[in-house]
This record gives structure tokens, sequence and C-alpha cells, in this order.
């Protein structure tokens, strides 16, 4: 299938990052990219994407929350010893209670982001806008041949309409499925990351026209911890139209694979134009920082049954981090996906 992807996702490439009151290497690292794009490149078509500009990032994402990735960088002045740093982040987060949007530099950073994990770096906007060109690039293939991936890095799905956080700034999977949705009145996306869809969850949870649902470690002692839940159905418009499937830590293929059936029964049911994959590889057993225990053999069973829906879909690159398995375990989906469709 065709693969999308830019080498510009290289310019954001943070190296350590605050967790749990300890500085560790940062597991979302360009490497990633790297692994994932050799891993395939004898089998799909590696393709660049097409520049569509910021119109379909804005029709996820607030203009203030755009403006602010787009000018961070060359605002860093404006902070104390910002002017010598090498990548800036705030140690304050806004709080429900607690939301003015202020005009300084450290509290707009603060307002922005979930968390310590999204650092604004000299080629963050740059990797970001052109992932989020990736996603776009993939929705319209997909439309196109009825299968396209997108290699996008840093992943998009922690990432909410105005906010980054969990490695994530623009969320590549919504802008995707908004992007099939001007071609389509409804549009699903399926999110087998092993961390919760929050951000997408929180663009459409008033939306019915597009379902969203998540398959992932049961977040009530994982990331995101504030949402994931099963009661979290939508509401206005959305009720009915978000569905999360928390599984017990440690859940291999069987429990993982029946979660997929039985969300695909219920996407099949919603009767969508298209479909969206939100493909984080960090279900894997041997993911660094995975709680479940997904099998090479299970992902190529999960594209397969994904496959045989039949819809149009974009499978978009979510988390995964590296380890042995990372590269391999794309490589069975897209073969996988690609061997379904005959
Ligand atoms: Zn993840």
């Amino acid at each position: 299938m065709r693969a999308f992807h830019d080498a510009r996702a290289l310019a954001h490439d943070p190296d350590s990052y605050f967790r749990r009151g300890t500085i560790v290497a940062h597991p979302e690292q360009g490497e990633r990219w790297t692994l994932l794009r050799d891993a395939i490149a004898d089998a799909h078509d590696l393709v660049a994407p097409a520049d569509h500009g910021e119109a379909p990032i804005l029709a996820v994402h607030d203009a203030a929350y755009v403006r602010f990735l787009r000018e961070a960088w060359s605002r860093r002045g404006e902070l104390p010893g910002g002017a010598d740093a090498a990548e800036i982040l705030s140690g304050h987060f806004a709080r429900p209670h607690m939301s003015r949007r202020p005009e300084g530099m450290l509290g707009l950073i603060g307002y922005h982001t979930a968390d310590t994990s999204t650092p604004i770096r000299p080629g963050t906007w740059e990797a970001v806008h052109a992932a989020a060109q990736v996603a776009v690039s993939a929705a319209d293939a997909a439309l196109e041949d009825g299968r396209a991936y997108a290699l996008c890095r840093p992943p998009g799905h922690h990432a909410y309409a105005d906010s980054a956080g969990g490695f994530c700034f623009l969320n590549n999977s919504a802008i995707a499925a908004e992007r099939l949705r001007t071609r389509h009145s409804r549009v699903a996306v399926l999110d087998i990351d092993v961390h919760h869809g929050n951000g997408t969850q929180g663009v459409f949870y008033t939306r019915g026209d597009i379902l969203t649902i998540s398959i992932h470690a049961d977040p009530a002692d994982y990331f995101p911890y504030y949402a994931g839940y099963a009661d979290e159905v939508g509401v206005g418009d959305g009720e009915g139209a978000n569905r999360n499937i928390p599984l017990p830590h440690g859940s291999g293929d069987a429990p993982w694979l029946a979660a997929i059936e039985d969300a695909l029964e219920g996407i099949a049911r919603f009767a969508p134009g298209a479909l969206v994959v939100a493909l984080g590889l960090d279900a894997s057993k041997d993911d660094p920082i995975g709680a479940l225990a997904v099998t090479t053999d299970g992902f190529a069973r999960a594209a397969e049954t994904i496959a045989r829906a039949g819809l149009p879909t974009a499978i978009v690159q979510e988390g995964g981090y590296l380890c042995e398995a990372l590269p391999r375990n794309l490589r069975a989906v897209l073969d996988a996906y690609d061997a379904a469709c005959g």
C-alpha cells in the first residue's frame, strides 16, 4: 500500500523528559521513524505527502493553539533564560478550575500542554505540521486505493483541540478522520494503541458523525489516567458515538482480538463511509512502556480482521517505542492488511 512519510519528522527529537520524579530518556525518539520507514521500504510504496496547508489542522484544532505551536519557539526569548534554551517547557499546567488563558509565554505553555512530555524545540512545529500533512495525504489515498498508511511522528492521539500531551501535539488521527468526513457523512476511528486515545475522544465527544472506539490498557493506574473508562459514551449529539474498551494489564492476543471484533461490529452498525485506524504498536508484549501482551501474529490477525470490514482505511501511526519487535510489528500489520485485500 502507499505509505506516506516525511523526514521533517526528525526535526523534533527530544532527548529526555521528567517522569515520576526522574529525568529519563524520552521514549518518543526520532529513531522510531527511521526504523518504521526502513521496515516497510522494500514492500510498500513510500510516498511524500502533498502540502495541504493549515486548513485541515484548523478543522480539528483551535486557531489560538495552532498559532501558539507555530510561534512558541521564536518567542522563547520571552522566557527567563529562554534565549539559550535547547527546548522550552513549563512546570505549571492549567487545571479545570483554574483555566484562564494567560498572555505570558510560561503560562501559555502550561495552558496548552498537559504534562512534561511535549517540550517545544527548534523543529517541533516543522515536524508536527509535516506529520499532519502525512495524515491528510493518507486519508486522501485511502479513498483512492482503499487503504493507505501514514507514518506520523510525533504521534497525535493524546492531543486535544487546544492542548499537547503524552508526546502528541497535533492529533493526526483526528485530522485524517475530519479529512475523510469531507467526503463521507459518517466516519469511524478505531484506536488500538495501548493507551486510551483521549485526545481523539475529546475532539469528537459531542459529535454524532464520527464514531470513536478505543481499545487500551485499563487507565485506572496507567496513562492517561483521567479518561478512557467504559462509561464515557459521548454527550449531546455524540451520545453513543464514543466507546472505550479498557483491558486488564497483561492481556494477550485473544482478549485484544476479541475486543477488535467487538469494535468492528459496532463500526458496522454505525455504517461509516471510511475508517481511521490509530495504530499504536505499543500494545506489543515487547514494548518498553506497554501494558498489554500482543504478539506479532496478533498484530497481523488484527490487520486481517480490520481489512475484512471492507472500508476505505487510513492507518495512522500512533505509539510504539524502541524495541526489536517494533519494525517487525509494523511490517506484519501492513503486509497482512494488503494480503487480506487480495
Ligand atoms: Zn501509546
